[in-house]
């Protein structure tokens, strides 16, 4: 147990995970909790929110990275904030187990919110874990864009053709949404990198993007999603359909064709990025809340915990970590699907019930929401877009309308006025500059140069 952790004495509504749920449900409830002698509490291994549709954007070089963040302690100035790791939830004891610096401490609640999200989706695929790099994190996306650029840099140099190609090939499997925008933006930055380089010619860079159905982006209608494909394609990017990674042990990756699994081609890359799905956060397998097929906690329409056996009293849950019904008829097999734009309307809704069901503010009501449609940007001017128009359809836009669409609508939802300055911020100095193109080189290692200085001279 930490014997250093300094808890509340207030009956607490503990809010597990601060990203977009958890942070619009502290937001929207810790004004209330305070004037009923409540407290929220957020717990999230990670000081901030991460704005991930913005991480494709990152990972190409046009937004910084801080600022597709949202700090908790800068936004929710009445939370008490614990930065660790859910480990367990004894519910039936109304405990929580947190992971805070290695030490473990429980940590009573009142109310309980689940928030913990997904989290990347993996197969059992020889050296995936050892060569891939997920999108999910702000960390990672730091780390796409810093390698992207230091490889154009170092295969310029490079004589060995082999070596060349390999550093020069950019991988990323998985062609939805996060998977296509991500391909895009690293092409569009790598051309831009490659253009004040001499030594590199638009033909040394190759893009792969690998995809295991026989479309890309679901979220689009398919004559959307087959423009797409073209449009990537006249831009030099390889679309590969009906294709899946079989193998990418030290960085040579071997393709097969889909569904026969027979051999497509092998070659060579140090990066490969998988942004091949998501799943709910496996820490709910902790806790005794019901868990459905897909490893989710089982919600009903009002954002309770509800299992076989009825309502779990005090229990709530929200966005991705749970299975909440579609009560539009729309998402995939009658539960929302995992994005952003739920994840925000069934936090401001959860936390609206709990009010009403703890502080007899208003009425409980059920979640339903409309779907708005989808936006996708593939680098500066480029996108596309479905936007949902009640009583007259679907609006299909491409090109730069759609990428005009794509960049109103996340300046719009990013939270709090002081990001969403920063993100128009630096989208205006990159119009004015292009694209930052400076590799951050040695994060990993800090302390180098220092240490070299600092060591006694022979
Ligand atoms: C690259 C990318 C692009 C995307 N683009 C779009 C888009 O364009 N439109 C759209 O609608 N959606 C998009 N999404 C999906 C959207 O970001 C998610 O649906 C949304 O973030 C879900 O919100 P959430 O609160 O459920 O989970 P998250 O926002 O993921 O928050 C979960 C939080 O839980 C924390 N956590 C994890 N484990 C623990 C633990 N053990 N204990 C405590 N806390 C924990 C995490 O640190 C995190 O802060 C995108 C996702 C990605 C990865």
């Amino acid at each position: 147990m930490a014997e250093n952790i300094e808890l509340s004495p207030k009956p607490r509504i503990l809010v597990v995970g601060g990203g977009y749920v958890g942070l619009y449900v502290a937001k929207n409830l810790e004004a209330a909790a305070e004037a009923h002698g409540d407290i929220v509490t957020v717990v999230d291994p990670l000081p901030y929110m991460t704005y991930q549709p913005f991480l494709p954007e990152v990972a190409g070089g046009s937004i910084e990275p801080r600022h597709a963040l949202v700090s908790h302690r800068q936004h929710l100035k009445k939370t008490e904030i614990i930065q660790g790791s859910l480990t367990a939830v004894n519910h039936a004891a109304k405990t929580a187990t947190v992971d805070v610096d290695g030490e473990s401490v429980e940590i009573p609640y009142r109310e309980i919110v689940m928030a913990a999200g997904a989290v990347t989706r993996t197969f059992p695929i020889p050296g995936l874990a050892e060569t891939g790099i997920g999108l999910k994190s702000i960390e990672e996306a730091v780390e796409v864009r810093n390698r992207v650029l230091s490889l154009i840099e170092e295969g310029s140099t490079m004589t060995d053709p082999a070596a060349r190609e390999r550093a020069l090939t950019f991988v990323v499997v998985g062609g939805g949404f996060a998977g296509i925008e991500t391909i895009s933006e690293l092409e569009d930055m790598a051309r831009a990198a490659a253009a004040q380089n001499p030594r590199i010619s638009r033909e040394d860079l190759r893009f792969v993007l690998v995809e295991a159905m026989g479309r890309i982006m679901p979220e689009v209608a398919a004559d959307q999603a087959e423009w797409v494909v073209s449009h990537l394609r006249s831009r030099g990017i390889e679309v590969l359909l009906n294709t899946s990674l079989a193998d990418a042990t030290g960085g040579r990756l071997q393709l097969i064709n889909m569904p026969d699994k027979t051999p497509a081609q092998t070659f060579e890359s140090d990066t490969l990025v998988w942004t091949a799905g998501v799943m709910a956060n496996p820490v709910v397998r902790q806790t005794d809340f019901p868990i459905e097929e897909r490893g989710r906690i089982q919600a009903n329409a009002k954002l309770q915990i509800e299992g076989p056996n009825g309502v779990v009293p005090n229990a709530w849950a929200a966005g991705d970590v749970s299975a909440v019904p579609d009560l539009t008829g729309g998402g995939v097999g009658g539960m929302c699907v995992p994005n952003a734009q739920h994840a925000v309307r069934q936090a401001k809704l959860l936390a609206k019930n709990l009010k009403a069901s703890l502080y007899g503010e208003g009425e409980i009501a059920e979640y339903k929401h409309e779907n708005l449609g989808a936006v996708a940007g593939f680098g500066l001017f480029k996108g596309v877009a479905r936007i949902a128009v009640p009583k007259y359809g679907d609006l299909k836009l491409r090109g730069p309308l759609a990428w005009l669409a794509h960049r109103g609508y996340h300046g719009m939802a990013m939270p709090m006025f002081e990001r969403k300055y920063r993100v128009v911020s630096d989208w205006v100095a990159a119009g004015i500059f292009g694209r930052d193109l400076t590799p951050v080189d040695g994060l990993e290692s800090p302390r180098a140069l220092f240490e070299a200085s600092a060591k006694p001279k022979k």
